[in-house]
């Protein structure tokens, strides 16, 4: 009989322990995998914010699990889970029954509110995919609302926005929120004095994880941001239109239609009724030294449920996605075992490698290193560390396809700027005008083609009078001799030129600019001599093997470009030919435009007025389709 294992959540723990299941045991058909999330997509929880306060587009934060599992022997089941029968091994859903022999619990958290009267029912919350989308929905209509509000006590209102945490999560969204309202100002024409963003936490210093100097870096920002951060203060009661908050046993009343909650955490609701099982504080279930539930050799315990202290430790694991990274690995390792009964169990023992917050787009805070070495990272450093674990993520996520879109969204497509290297990446040339640009390109790369087949290129061997020629041209000035032309070969003697830069990097690569007439560019590099020398050189018949290489290359790039077709392809091979050109014979100044025009078509420039209009779609369509494709995420939406 088949292995069930089943595991429930498809959040950070959930996929990743999935993903290399699914690897693990691609093979063993006696070995059944599923995952159920009550959603058909994954949440990146880690970039709420940035959809809640429009920095980036809502689907950039929501990954289909079909797409996730393509190719991959797993069922993927949409179904909220109510009840685990842990000693019958069946978890039952609203749409059916799923009897386990392994489980894996990831369903991860949600908001804690502490029993504070109103704060669930009439706080926003930043939790989920649909969280955010409200919240940005809700802020939108605050200012629709505000801008047409003539009474200054109800304007007031719908212009203070009070979020409720200073951890991590509360810092993000007071911080978004704050760069998002200068453009909501602009669009609805309010004064930015108007708006009020209040942030208030119980604790003495905001995002308690960082170091007392980081706080302070995080919260000086906050306040330049316009936040106004309240500490030592606590929640009592939160209305449709008001929170009131308490400061040394005083109780005051903050009128607001915008209460943002991010305060505090507990198990999700399958985790606090899995009461069979041992739990920890608000709903973390305690596992032993190898992540199974305490008691039950068959359930293992992923990500935000887990409580572990591990061996060596003095802190249980944080609930944060890099224990969700470290856990898969264990868990995957460990079932292996369970199932095969081969090896032996190995204990939980992660290292965690700090914190990065970002406040805005623009700024961040980042304490990271290895445990007891950490460092405090500049704005800059910290923001790029940010992008770059989380593209780390992508790939193990969704390979290519996510790291593309995550790009697009968070540098190709930023608004207003809202980005660590601002809006230099996003800035949008229509296509069309590089249409003359294509042509122009194409038609010269045909003209080169056409004319050297005129000069005898597909008839007998030129290259080493060619590249000879062009040598004693850079070193006839060089040397002070008399040179050759760069482009005549061994004819069309030049009387003297000038060194421009001689330098020799390493012994390997050598740029050369020389002036005589025209400014000429060679970067001689050892590997490219040594081809030359021993491939190119053999023969008479190498030479014109590679005579025709290159005019059919010109030939069919000239005409590719003309025509819009393939042109990334053709722009790049546009590029790789300047490139060996300038290796070999070097380039006068006259045509470097080749190659920076190549750069700018790269991109998009066949797209309009060109076949690739119509063939790249269809294309990609066509390539889609392959499982191969989709199992290794080679395409992008
Ligand atoms: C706004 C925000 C910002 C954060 N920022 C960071 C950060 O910068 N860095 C960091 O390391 N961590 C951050 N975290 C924490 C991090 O997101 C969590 O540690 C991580 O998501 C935990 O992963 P998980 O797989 O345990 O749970 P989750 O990612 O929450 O996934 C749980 C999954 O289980 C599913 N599920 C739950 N119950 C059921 C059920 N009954 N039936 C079916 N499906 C169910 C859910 O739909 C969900 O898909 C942030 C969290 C939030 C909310």
């Amino acid at each position: 009989m088949k292995k069930r294992i089943v595991i429930l959540g498809a959040g950070y723990a959930g996929i990743l322990t999935a993903k290399k299941l699914a690897k693990q045991f691609k093979k063993q058909t006696d070995i059944s995998l599923t995952i159920i999330d009550k959603n058909s997509y994954h949440t990146m929880l880690t970039e709420l914010h940035e959809v809640a306060a429009n920095r980036v587009e809502e689907e950039s934060i929501r990954v289909s699990l079909q797409k996730i599992f393509a190719g991959r022997r797993i069922d993927v089941v949409l179904d909220t889970i109510r009840t685990i029968d842990y000693t019958g091994q069946v978890l039952t859903g609203d749409h059916g029954t799923y009897p386990y022999d392994y489980l894996i619990l990831a369903s991860g958290s949600q908001p804690a509110f502490y029993g504070i009267p109103g704060a669930a029912e009439h706080s926003l919350k930043l939790w989920s995919y649909t969280d955010a989308v409200k919240l940005k929905e809700h802020v939108i209509h605050t200012f629709t609302c505000a801008m047409n509000e003539a009474d200054p006590a109800v304007r007031r209102r719908l212009l203070t926005f009070c979020v409720c945490g200073a951890g991590f999560t509360g810092v993000e969204m007071a911080g978004e929120l704050a760069e998002w309202v200068p453009t909501l100002c602009e669009h609805y024409e309010i004064k930015r004095s108007e708006v009020r963003i209040v942030e208030v936490d119980l604790l003495d210093r905001v995002i308690p994880v960082l170091s007392p100097k980081l706080s302070a870096k995080a919260l000086r920002r906050l306040v330049k941001m316009g936040v106004e951060v309240i500490l030592k203060t606590s929640v009592c009661k939160v209305g449709p239109d008001f929170i009131e908050l308490e400061r040394d046993g005083v109780c005051e009343r903050l009128d607001t239609a915008s209460v943002i909650w991010t305060a505090g955490t507990q198990g999700s609701d399958i985790a606090l009724a899995s009461t069979d099982l041992k739990q920890v504080g608000r709903g973390r279930l305690q596992t032993d030294a190898y992540l199974r539930a305490e008691g039950h050799e068959n359930v293992y315990v992923a990500g935000d449920n887990t409580f572990l202290v591990p061996e060596g430790s003095a802190v249980p694991v944080p609930q944060m996605v890099e224990n969700c990274e470290h856990a898969a690995k264990n868990i995957a390792r460990n079932l292996q075992v369970a199932v095969t009964g081969q090896g032996q169990l190995t204990p939980y023992k992660p290292a965690f490698h700090g914190v990065m917050v970002s406040i805005g787009g623009r700024y961040g805070v980042a304490h990271v290193g290895a445990e007891g070495k950490r460092i405090s990272l500049p704005s800059f450093l910290a923001m790029f560390t940010k992008h770059f674990i989380n593209i780390i993520y992508f790939l193990q996520l969704l390979g290519w396809n996510k790291v593309f879109s995550y790009m697009k969204h968070e540098f190709f497509t930023v608004r207003k700027c809202r980005s660590f290297v601002g809006g230099h990446f996003s800035n949008r040339t229509p296509s069309f005008l590089l249409v003359p640009l294509r042509m122009f390109l194409g038609f010269i790369w045909l003209f080169e083609g056409i004319k050297k087949i005129g000069e005898g290129w597909l008839e007998s061997p030129k290259l080493v009078l060619f590249f000879r020629g062009a040598n004693q041209f850079f070193e006839g000035i060089i040397n002070g001799t008399a040179g050759t032309d760069v482009t005549a070969g061994a004819t069309g003697a030049v009387a003297d030129g000038q060194v421009l830069i001689n330098w020799d990097i390493l012994g390997f690569l050598k740029i050369i600019l020389v002036q005589a007439g025209d400014v000429a560019l060679k970067i001689q590099f050892s590997l490219m001599d040594w081809f030359r020398d021993t491939v190119i050189y053999a023969s008479g018949n190498t030479q014109i093997f590679f005579q025709v290489v290159i005019v059919l290359s010109e030939i069919i790039i000239g005409l590719l470009l003309l025509g819009g077709l393939f042109t990334t392809l053709s722009s790049a091979y546009s590029i790789v030919l300047q490139a060996l050109f300038v290796m070999t014979t070097g380039l006068y100044m006259g045509t470097w435009w080749m190659a920076f025009a190549a750069f700018a078509l790269i991109i998009g420039g066949g797209r309009t007025f060109g076949c690739d209009y119509y063939v790249i779609p269809w294309l990609k369509e066509r390539w889609r389709k392959f499982r191969w494709v989709r199992k290794l995420y080679l395409y992008h939406d």
